[in-house]
């Protein structure tokens, strides 16, 4: 791998994911060494993905280099490579290009889709994990549009414009209203051949209700919003299977489409060579301490999604969502410091600083610990939050002006089909 050695502890992170760059960020330029290493040259910023599936914004606009967040950090080194074995015993790993030893192991790995077994659904559906995803279902949609201008029959026709979103959760609700403003606004303007409304977007959600996550205030909302923007939502209603034509459901609801988004969850993406024990079989993810060590390993840790850390107010684990990656990325950090100086570790304690989700312009949701609020002033907060969160100055001014030409246009600039999405 041609990492050099050096007198310094070895601190190996396996993903480039908010909790893994905030970790590499908190012990950069200290008395460790530092091999950052991800399949991907970029971070992703996971929670802006449906934004790219619905052309409202290019993928640069979302994802980071790597190497440009480590670039003034001397000891530390990035490495483009899949992390495919831990062997614990001699604190090594195997990649994808060599192998490497570690002093302090971190796995911050994340998670990948769940499809529940079903390999039918996965073979045939469109996840949206990462920006390739984001991209084929940026050009699935489009492709799909141009398919119904040529189609031969309304069945055809009607198929190409269904748009199924699975999964009631907020990626499933913010791309929902997303698509519903293609429709809207998009559709009527560059597609004139095409009526409108013949096009229809689906939201199936099992449970009860949309946003299952947040407060009964911000589901009710979210759901008036999806409405009144045109979505038909599906409560207590099961996928059980696509064909990639055929969508069916255990509620009997049955319709054709040739587009399936699969939102409805997602599963840990542990690495193998850990001792069983070490993970928790219905999550994949790796049981940790509250210093984030894995059961069984003094030198292995566990951060972010990947990680399940029990405690009194959270019985089965923190949320799978950026802030407790990103609070337990520097906490870590700190801790491998005091590790290094021979100091007790501080245990972690999550602040949940809330959860919200944007159904389109002018609507959002919040849910913070004393307020639930929806509507123009929660989509305001949601928009300066992500805005924030971006990783880099260019692309908060890049998102920033999009959003603004978009506000004041009704347009979505990146309708593009770059690369073609074969099914
Ligand atoms: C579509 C979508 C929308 C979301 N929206 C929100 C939101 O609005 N708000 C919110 O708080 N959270 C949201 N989340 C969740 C949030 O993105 C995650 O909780 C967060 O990214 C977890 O960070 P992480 O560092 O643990 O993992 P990730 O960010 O997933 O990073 C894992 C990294 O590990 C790398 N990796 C994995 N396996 C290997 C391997 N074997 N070898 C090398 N590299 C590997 C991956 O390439 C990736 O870069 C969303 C997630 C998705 C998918």
């Amino acid at each position: 791998m041609n990492i050099p050695q050096s007198n310094l502890p070895r601190v190996v992170i396996i993903g480039g994911g908010f909790a893994g760059i905030n970790l590499a960020k908190t012990i950069a330029n200290k008395n460790l060494q530092v091999v950052l290493i991800d399949k991907h040259n970029y971070h992703t910023f996971q929670p802006l993905l449906y934004q790219v599936s619905s052309s409202g914004l290019e993928p640069d606009s979302i994802a980071y280099p790597l190497r440009k967040i480590i670039k003034k950090h001397k000891t530390t080194f990035f490495r483009l490579a899949e992390v495919s074995e831990i062997q614990p015993n001699q604190n090594k790993i195997k990649t994808s290009i060599g192998d490497l030893t570690y002093d302090y192991l971190v796995l911050a790995t994340g998670t990948k889709t769940n499809f529940f077994g079903n390999e039918e659904i996965e073979t045939n559906s469109m996840p949206m994990k990462s920006v390739p995803q984001a991209l084929n279902i940026r050009s699935l949609i489009l492709q799909n549009f141009e398919k119904a201008t040529i189609a031969s029959t309304r069945a055809e026709r009607e198929a190409y414009l269904n748009f199924v979103i699975v999964g009631g959760g907020p990626t499933g609700v913010e791309l929902a209203g997303a698509i519903a403003e293609l429709k809207n606004n998009i559709l009527p303007r560059d597609y004139h051949d095409l009526n409108p409304s013949d096009m229809h977007i689906h939201l199936l959600e099992g449970s009860s209700r949309v946003l299952p996550p947040m407060s009964e205030h911000a589901s009710e909302k979210a759901d008036k919003f999806l409405k009144a923007l045109g979505v038909k939502v599906h409560c207590n209603t099961l996928v059980t299977d696509y064909n990639g034509l055929d969508v069916t459901t255990n509620s009997g609801i049955k319709m054709q489409s040739e587009t399936l988004i699969w939102a409805a969850g997602v599963t840990g993406a542990p690495v193998e060579g850990l001792n069983a024990s070490a993970l928790v079989d219905r999550a994949n993810r790796y049981k940790v301490n509250e210093f984030n060590q894995v059961e069984g390993y003094d030198t292995i840790f566990a951060i972010g999604d990947i990680a399940l850390m029990t405690c009194k107010d959270y019985p089965k684990g923190h949320p799978q969502v950026a802030q407790p990656a990103i609070q337990q990325g520097r906490l870590l950090g700190k801790n491998l410091l005091r590790l290094v100086d021979k100091k007790p570790l501080k245990p972690f304690v999550y602040k949940d600083k809330g959860s919200m989700a944007t159904i389109g312009r002018n609507k959002a949701v919040v849910d913070l610990n004393a307020f639930k609020f929806g509507g123009f002033f929660a989509w305001f907060i949601w928009m300066f939050v992500h805005l924030m969160s971006l990783v880099g100055f260019r692309n908060r001014v890049i998102v920033f002006f999009n959003w603004t030409y978009n506000y004041i246009n009704f347009d979505k600039a990146a309708r593009l089909i770059i690369r073609p999405f074969k099914k």
